[in-house]
């Protein structure tokens, strides 16, 4: 991970979140619109949560320390941690004005519809940028699309709600209320899989590649992502007995090194093979 150019690829996005939020919280505010108002209330979580994003990359950029001796990789997940916190905080805030307001009319105006339509550009660019970057970046992206899927519906909702009835921009509401607590669900599952010690095939693969062209059979591997390409694992290979220790050794390291360019930090222990 480049760590400046992600900085400053965060930095983008903050600034189009902001811009797109403004937008949306004063379209809701002048209009009166149900479905702009949980578009706005998701759009200033959508803003911190990018803020949050930032802060705990840069904490996980950090070296190891006494009290870290791996590094301080998983930090990056508090970033995640935080948007689900602050998504689940909004779908609370909205779902209770939602059932407060039920049954009672309204009065939409156009203005709703209309800033909600110009915020559909910052926060345009914005998915098209964190779609394409790390994960760490699209994940926040996955919630932006929120954005543009609601900038959307609410910007049609809001003006069926000025043009018709107040009902279409209920409706509306209700609908966008509905995907959040979709996509909070969908996200926890992604969050508890970034945590899970997963050990994908592909990086298995590579290590017994590089230990074979080293020469040496691998009798085990254990390896788990930390985040994004970064693995931590141990592996056992077999050398022939007979092997002065200072030749087995130098292989371990070998290997130990050639893995670590590749993001694959494991111990490699080594054991006589007994066919003699
Ligand atoms: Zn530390």
């Amino acid at each position: 991970m480049n760590s400046p150019k992600v900085v400053r690829i965060i930095v983008l996005l903050i600034v189009l979140s902001i811009v797109g939020g403004v937008l949306k919280i004063y379209g809701s505010i002048v209009g009166g619109s149900k479905s702009v108002f949980v578009d706005a209330a998701t759009s200033i979580a959508n803003t911190i949560a990018i803020l949050m994003i930032l802060k705990f990359f840069k904490e996980g950029m950090e070296p190891p320390d006494k009290d870290h001796h791996y590094g301080h990789h998983r930090l990056a997940i508090g970033g995640s941690i935080s948007m689900l916190m602050l998504y689940s905080f909004v779908a609370g805030v909205v779902t209770v004005d939602l059932i407060n307001s039920l049954g009672k009319a309204y009065k939409v105006g156009y203005e709703s519809p209309i800033y909600a339509s110009i915020a559909i550009v910052p926060y345009g660019l914005a998915v098209l940028i964190a779609k394409r970057s790390y994960s760490i970046v699209s994940s926040y992206g996955g919630f932006t699309a929120i954005e543009l899927i609601e900038s959307i519906v609410s910007i049609l909702s809001s003006f069926g709600g000025a043009a018709i009835s107040y009902i279409i921009d209920f409706s509306g509401a209700i609908v966008l209320t509905g995907y959040l607590f979709y996509e909070l669900v969908e996200n926890l599952r992604q969050v508890v899989i970034a945590i899970s010690d997963v050990a994908p095939k592909d990086v298995i693969d590579r290590i017994i590649r590089v230990a074979e062209d080293f020469g040496v059979d691998v009798e085990r591997i254990r390896v788990r992502r930390i985040i994004e390409n970064i693995y931590h694992g141990d592996i056992v290979i077999k050398i022939e007995p007979g092997i002065p220790i200072e030749e087995a050794h130098s292989v371990a390291d070998t290997i130990e090194k050639e893995l670590r360019k590749q993001g694959i930090d494991v111990v490699v222990h080594v054991e006589p093979s007994k066919e003699s």
